[in-house]
């Protein structure tokens, strides 16, 4: 039955920048769909992996700085291989933001923000995809994309440049991976209500500018992501592969 192939018992997923925002409901989302789950913080996950281990789902926090992530990458997944015994899904969701105009960007902003938005996501999937290639069962990977990986925006060239980045990336790995049955695709969220998003809130000009562009007149929320998360985690998704999929309360259609 159709509702069965969004199920996801018994599968391993990885979900970084679990511990608040966007992060937190997907790992959740896949917990609530049956995976056990590895997060992945800075500062350990430890009440997302408390609300997941309520559900009777198995889940661990681990503590990486993935702006390290060209070494920190391969003994990561190595852990989480040793602690799960399989990786099955990984979303590459932790993500950062610096916003200062073109001209005032400095090098130091425009490399923290490509370290852990694109740099981040390219060694940990290609560590997760050798141990899902290993295994030979296939296995998902979600990128997290934007509508700055449709537009340009502003104050933001780091992210901007990222975030294309990111759609890019998921299109090579897409094609590279598809033959060893791992789907790669991304999300890009619209306007969503998280810390990443507050001092935009806070400009109450700029608030009520995107609240006018928006359609669906309002922000979104964490939870408005979960429904695309297990989609593209679970077997329901199988035959998509290389897209990156808007969920934007209309914002790209405006
Ligand atoms: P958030 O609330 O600021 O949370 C960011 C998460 O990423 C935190 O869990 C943080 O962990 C983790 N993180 C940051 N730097 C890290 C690092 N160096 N190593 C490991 N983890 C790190 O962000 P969000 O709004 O939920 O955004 C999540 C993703 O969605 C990002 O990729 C963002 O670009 C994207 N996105 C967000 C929006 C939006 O409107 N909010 C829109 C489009 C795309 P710590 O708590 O340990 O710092």
């Amino acid at each position: 039955m159709i509702l069965d192939t969004f199920k996801l018992d018994g599968k391993v997923a990885v979900v970084t920048g679990a511990g608040r925002g966007i992060g937190q409901a997907y790992a959740l989302a896949l917990a609530e769909a049956g995976a056990a789950v590895a997060t992945v913080d800075v500062t350990p996950a430890e009440a997302t992996v408390a609300r997941i281990q309520a559900l009777g789902r198995n889940a661990k926090a681990y503590a990486v700085d993935l702006s390290g992530a060209e070494t920190a990458a391969q003994p990561l997944i190595d852990r989480i291989l040793a602690n799960f015994g399989r990786i099955d899904i990984l979303v590459n969701n932790a993500g950062i933001i610096r916003r200062h105009p073109f001209t005032d960007h400095s090098a130091k902003d425009w490399g923290d923000v490509l370290a852990v938005n694109l740099s981040a996501p390219f060694f940990l999937s290609q560590a997760a995809a050798k141990a899902m290639i290993a295994q030979g069962q296939g296995g998902k990977i979600i990128n997290i994309a934007s509508m700055l990986s449709f537009q340009g925006g502003i104050l933001i060239p780091g992210y901007a440049a990222s975030k294309g980045g990111i759609k890019s990336l998921t299109m090579l790995m897409a094609n590279e991976l598809a033959p060893h049955g791992i789907q790669v695709n991304a999300i890009a969220p619209g306007y969503i209500a998280t810390d990443n998003t507050a001092p935009i809130r806070a400009d109450p000009a700029r608030n009520q500018a995107i609240l006018d562009r928006i359609p669906a007149g309002r922000w979104g929320t964490p939870d408005d992501l979960k429904g695309i998360c297990v989609f593209l985690a679970s077997p329901a998704s199988d035959y998509m592969t290389g897209a990156t999929v808007n969920v934007d309360g209309g914002w790209l259609s405006r």
